[in-house]
């Protein structure tokens, strides 16, 4: 399998955190070992609000029941194939979690005047300084347009966001630099804080120069480390919940981490 077209944010993301893990997973194609919770969580959370949004779109006046409805079909199709690693959860609390979650979002913000949902783009990205083409166009797909035409993008995490880690964050980073050529006021980051009791962190990305050069040039290095083919691996903590573990370290090595 050759080199996505696109590079995305994800794909940034994947190679700044192992680069043997992106060459797996965009190259390779591999078949995910297992996925945690948090990945079923984040996903159908997504799904479910989303589909909210897009029925209203619709011109049609979803309940948040219904959306629930929605919760429970997403949440079997997504523990469905690669085996969930549960850990404390059981698959009926996950699912009771998962739901509280979407009930939360749809009563604190149901009413948002939503303009568009997972709006898909493809942008070609220059460095705002040397005036250079990132090698691959980057392709993003924004959460939500709210009226007014900021973009909303929308996380779930079990603590919330710090400045330090929304300026690091190259997915940020590559919304924040297109905004331009998306023709968006500003970026948003919504964080369902998932708590016994969510709550939700609201944030304004906001544009600086500093941190717009700070991403390019991440970007710039990683597409040129990956264009160059080099995918050594990073091994760490992350190691112990990959989802490529077993093929990357062995089975030995992979067992013995988990027992
Ligand atoms: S097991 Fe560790 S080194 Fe191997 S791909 Fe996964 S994160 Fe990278």
């Amino acid at each position: 399998m050759g080199l996505p077209e696109y590079t995305s944010a994800s794909q940034l993301k994947t190679y700044a955190m192992c680069p043997r893990k992106y060459a797996l997973r965009y190259l390779d194609d591999a078949e995910p070992e297992d996925k945690g919770p948090s990945l079923v969580v984040g996903s159908v959370v997504h799904s479910a609000i989303g589909w909210f949004f897009e029925t209203r779109l619709a011109e049609r006046e979803p309940t948040i029941d219904e959306a629930l409805d929605v919760v429970h079909a997403d949440f079997a199709a997504a523990i469905d194939g690669p085996p969930v690693r549960w850990g404390r959860w059981t698959q009926a609390d996950l699912l009771e979690h998962t739901g509280n979650l979407v009930r939360f979002f749809l009563e604190e913000e149901g009413d948002l005047v939503v303009a568009d949902v997972e709006e898909r783009h493809q942008v070609e990205l220059h460095h705002p300084v040397t005036g250079e083409a990132l090698p691959r166009p980057l392709l993003c797909y924004l959460d939500f347009r709210v009226d007014g035409d900021d973009v909303v993008e929308l996380k779930t995490s079990r603590s919330p966001y710090s400045e330090a880690s929304i300026g690091s964050n190259l997915q940020f980073g590559a919304y924040a630099a297109v905004l331009d050529e998306l023709g968006a006021g500003s970026l948003a980051v919504w964080v369902v804080i998932k708590n016994k009791r969510p709550r939700l962190q609201k944030l304004k990305v906001q544009r600086n120069p500093l941190r717009e050069r700070w991403f390019f040039d991440a970007a710039m290095a990683i597409e040129e480390a990956i264009a160059a083919g080099h995918f050594p691996p990073a091994p760490g903590w992350t190691c112990a919940t990959c989802e490529y573990r077993r093929r990357c370290l062995g089975t030995v090595q992979a067992d013995a981490r988990a027992a």
